[in-house]
């Protein structure tokens, strides 16, 4: 019997799933396998969130593969040896797989294409699984890949995508492939308690909710904080249980600003993995350096850890970085404000907020998170590398009446309007009913005459 393995990686679904479609349209069975890699753990990146968000993944994915008459293979271990050895235990020709844009994917796929050869065995790799357009598709005539979003936008809106395809309706898996117990969240320690549940079933669900209530609204609500006016798909996209292809075909077929508004944002997914598909090294190391060291020496101890607990005494901060501990996600607005206030106003090197983000973030994601912090650092591919963002001018545009703060800050939700988002302007009784939110751990003009001073140093 003809056999293919389908490795199912950062794609946790059954729409529109070019590898799991390729293998069906061969004469024979079908292996759908995750493997738990052992590598991603090693690398620090199996934070709680995402363990838990993943297995609701796995579980569902499982489920809708038994609806078709098959059901998920769970393996765990180093990737190459476990498909190595599945592909083994069911004799398989072939398998398929989704391209990947870091560099532990791209090795991680080189492994595995030389281990199956060495077989026998062939591996397929598909592009535009987990990006709308692959990285490398389009590319600027003099380099390898764009350093500045919007010339690479109008390349990305001019591609043409390919077809969305249907869910397969049955799966015949061949007997006899052992497969371990799906993981179940419940069982998972320090998981933030307001996470969102993790599947395709659910992804699919808030995006028809989205496509039909918040989409029309997003270009002009996206940055209203308390609105909470964005999709949050985007651990839906990280995990992969909604495609990007889809995604774009619909938000276009739904058509206005706020669709145009929308898709332009799918885009800066992609602009980042072609950024990192070109340069891997930037998930670690300055994009374009600075040369400050002093940046890279600075502990700042306290510093940080305000920051972390959100108690830097500015409240838009504080209610930021307390969302994103409750509920392992934070508003894209809030995500600028928290970056840029750690990497400009306290001046701690990006690394830091990076790794504390992909400790807690259920979308936390190598090519977004770091990217994005090295855009908002400053040693990114921003070309304003040296704005720093005012965390009171911007609540006051982003928050202006302070529900946002007062949602997150419960010490400051006595404090009416956008008063809020300047305690210490409080007097008398008022300050006196902020109790202990703390005053600013340093305030905005020191804090830029530091960061002016050291960029000034080379
Ligand atoms: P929407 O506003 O509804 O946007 C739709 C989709 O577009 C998102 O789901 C996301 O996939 C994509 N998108 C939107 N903005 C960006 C962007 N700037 N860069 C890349 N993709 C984008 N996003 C992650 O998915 N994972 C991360 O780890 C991550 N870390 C970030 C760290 C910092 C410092 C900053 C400034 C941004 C980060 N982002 C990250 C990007 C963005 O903040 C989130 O994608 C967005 O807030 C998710 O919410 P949403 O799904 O409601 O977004």
């Amino acid at each position: 019997m003809y056999v293919s393995v389908v490795l199912f990686t950062a794609d946790l679904r059954l729409h529109d799933h070019p590898p799991l479609r390729a293998a069906l349209d061969g004469p024979g069975a079908v292996v759908p396998l995750f493997v738990r890699d052992r590598g991603v753990a090693d690398a620090g990146f199996a934070a709680a969130n995402r363990l838990a968000f993943l297995a609701d993944c796995l579980r569902d994915l499982d489920a809708g593969l038994r609806e078709r008459g098959g059901r998920l293979v769970v393996r765990s271990g180093d990737v190459v040896e476990e498909v190595c050895r599945v592909a083994g235990e069911a004799d398989a020709d072939e398998v398929h797989m989704a391209a990947d844009a870091s560099g532990y994917a791209r090795r991680r796929e080189q492994r595995l294409r030389r281990a199956l050869e060495a077989a026998g065995r062939r591996l397929h790799v598909h592009e535009t699984v987990t990006t709308a357009v692959a990285p490398g598709a389009v590319t600027p005539a003099s380099s390898d890949h764009f350093a500045v979003f919007t010339p690479y936008f109008r390349q990305w809106s001019g591609r043409p995508l390919r077809d969305v395809l249907r869910a397969p309706r049955s799966v015949r898996v061949p007997p006899g492939i052992g497969s371990e117990e799906l993981p179940s969240r419940a069982a998972l320690p320090g998981i933030s308690p307001g996470l969102a549940e993790g599947g395709e079933r659910a992804g699919r669900k808030r995006l028809a909710a989205w496509l039909r209530s918040g989409l029309a609204g997003y270009a002009d609500r996206h940055d209203d904080l308390a609105g909470d006016a964005t999709s949050r798909l985007s651990p839906h996209l990280h995990f992969g249980t909604l495609s990007p292809v889809e995604l774009v075909h619909r938000a276009r077929r739904a058509g206005g600003p706020g669709a145009e508004a929308f898709v332009r944002q799918v885009a800066w997914r992609d602009f980042h993995r072609q950024v990192l598909a070109a340069r891997p090294g930037a998930a670690g190391a300055d994009y374009r350096t600075r040369h400050d060291r002093w940046r890279s020496e600075r502990t700042a101890r306290e510093d940080i850890e305000a920051w972390r607990e959100g108690r830097t005494g500015y409240p838009v901060i504080d209610a930021a970085m307390r969302q994103l501990r409750h509920e392992g996600w934070m508003h894209n607005r809030a995500r600028l404000l928290t970056a840029s206030f750690l990497a400009k106003t306290l001046y701690v090197d990006w690394r830091v907020g990076a790794r504390h983000f992909l400790e807690l973030l259920v979308d936390g994601d190598l090519a977004s998170n770091q990217l994005n912090w090295q855009w908002v650092a400053g040693t990114g591919t921003d070309t304003r590398p040296n704005r720093v963002l005012n965390p009171v001018a911007q609540a006051g545009r982003h928050d202006p009446d302070g529900r946002y703060v007062r949602r997150w800050v419960p010490e400051l939700s006595g404090v009416p309007g956008g008063a809020v988002h300047e305690p210490w302007k409080l007097t008398g009784p008022d300050r006196a009913g902020v109790g202990a939110y703390p005053d600013p751990v340093v305030g905005l003009a020191e804090g830029l005459a530091r960061f002016k001073r050291a960029r000034s140093r080379g």
